[in-house]
């Protein structure tokens, strides 16, 4: 190149991706920067994956407060939330977890620098007025909440500014039918606001096990959220604190929020990509090979800006395989398939590998083990919840290929079910494993009846 390196690898973007590359890079002996413009953690820190559960356990009380009788205790007075402190004792942990971030850059050895970098060149990085020169470029910028552009969309909210309403409102709105719509219609339920959650499509979490779908949806309307389905958002107009929201699909709803769920989109606008060889999808993702490297030789991208899963511990995991490739001996590799993952959703759902619909494409034939029964905190505490577990199985090799549940703890037994999937475990070696009694996780290993 003719000159002088300032660092080793450059790391944009200080999210759960690119915080772990830039400390596995540093504890390696290399050169290591990394900019921020924004707050430390990324979108799972700070607006996502964390706050988030901390919501779902806030609005979980009302439930556990009405299950209390029954086992025996009487609250002194009706139980009420205070959203503020809710609010700012989430954002007082988000603050103690960014400085252990900060710690985190600190002792590793990597150079945190305060402010937005954009690229120069295939090896120049600008931020503050400053550019340095890096061997090595790695872009971990995430992405941003994706609103459509409809009459009216300049009122809605998107799941950024949810962590930090200055009131909750009484009734609600929340668009989209992924991850996000689901899990936020049900904190706002929880917490007691009317909760309206509308989706274009005839299913909510189009890309899981349909049946077991069915399940969350039957469960979220037991526990109170109108669904709408194959509905679309027409047009909202603002009057006062009121939005008037009205749908392709029944009467208009007036709601103080409205919450547009509907996707996120790589954080690629004015990086400086044009200076560079680095290609981008017709969504603005960008472009990587198996070991996540760009059209341009010396740059690399992980995480939700790939848009390949967009998950905080693949990132993490996209992190630790692109430092093995560049500094270690290049032997790690990511698996993306069973991937296990959890929708935070009322009630809650897990899953590991593939649904009962992509089996049935893939293999040529499967069975169907399903348990559907009440949870035992229901005997004294009553309630509607259900737990509901399956597994799908291909009958010529025993492997099970799926495993799915919704219900209380499915992300603390899914978690573990994800390694016995990698492992290639069969239905043999689960029925050969003795259950955990009394526990929800023991179905898992009694299903001895196909159900198909
Ligand atoms: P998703 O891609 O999961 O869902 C987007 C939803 O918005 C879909 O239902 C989509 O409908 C709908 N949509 C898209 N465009 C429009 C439009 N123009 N009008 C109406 N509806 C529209 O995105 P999310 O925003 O929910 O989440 C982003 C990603 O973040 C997730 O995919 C997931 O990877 C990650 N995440 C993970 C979590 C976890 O691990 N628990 C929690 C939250 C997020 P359609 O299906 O019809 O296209």
């Amino acid at each position: 190149m003719g000159f002088e390196f300032d660092y080793d690898l450059f790391v944009i973007g200080a999210g759960s991706g690119g915080v772990r590359a830039a400390r596995m890079a540093a504890s390696k002996g290399k050169k290591v920067a990394i900019a921020e413009e924004r707050y430390l953690g990324g979108t799972c820190v700070n607006v996502g994956c964390v706050p988030k559960k901390l919501f779902v356990y806030a609005s979980q009380f009302p439930e556990l407060f009405q299950a209390s009788s029954g086992f025996g205790w009487s609250l002194a007075q009706q139980p009420t939330l205070d959203w503020a402190t809710l609010r700012d004792n989430k954002t007082a942990e988000i603050e103690r977890l960014n400085g252990i971030y900060n710690s985190l850059i600190d002792n590793s050895g990597a150079h945190l620098i305060d402010g937005r970098a954009t690229i120069a060149g295939p090896h120049l990085v600008s931020v503050n007025g400053e550019t340095y020169k890096a061997r090595t470029i790695l872009i971990a910028t995430g992405g941003w909440p994706y609103i459509p552009d409809f009459p009216g969309s300049e009122h809605v909210l998107s799941s950024n500014e949810m962590f930090f309403l200055d009131k909750l409102p009484e009734k609600a709105v929340v668009v989209g039918g992924g991850y996000i719509a689901v899990e936020f219609a049900g904190i706002l339920n929880g917490l007691g606001v009317e909760t309206h959650l509308v989706y274009r499509g005839p299913k909510l979490l189009k890309s899981f096990d349909g049946e077991m779908v069915d399940k969350i949806i039957h469960g979220m309307v037991a526990k109170g959220v109108n669904v709408h389905l194959n509905t679309d958002i027409n047009q909202i107009t603002k009057a006062a604190e009121t939005l008037s929201v009205a749908m392709s699909n029944g009467p208009d709803i007036e709601a103080e929020l409205v919450l547009c769920a509907t996707g996120r989109q790589a954080n690629t606008a004015n990086l400086g990509l044009e200076t560079t060889n680095v290609l981008m999808a017709d969504n603005g993702s960008i472009q990587v090979d198996r070991n996540f490297a760009t059209a341009e030789p010396s740059i690399y991208a992980i995480g939700d800006v790939i848009d390949r899963v967009q998950l905080t511990p693949v990132a993490i995991q996209e992190a630790m395989v692109l430092v093995d490739h560049l500094y270690g001996d290049g032997r790690a590799v990511i698996d993306y398939r069973d991937i296990p993952t959890a929708v935070f959703c009322q009630p809650e759902f897990d899953t590991v590998g593939l649904s009962e619909e992509q089996a049935r494409e893939e293999y040529e034939d499967i069975s169907i083990y399903l348990s559907d029964f009440k949870p035992m905190l229901q005997t004294l505490g009553g309630g509607t919840d259900r737990i509901s577990m399956k597994l799908v199985v291909d009958n010529e090799s025993d492997i099970v290929l799926g495993c799915h549940m919704v219900g209380e703890h499915a992300a603390e037994i899914i978690q573990g079910m994800g390694i016995a999937i990698k492992a290639g475990a069969t239905k043999a070696h689960f029925d050969a494993t003795v259950g955990i009694h009394p526990s929800a996780a023991e179905e898992f290993v009694t299903m001895r009846e196909k159900t198909r």
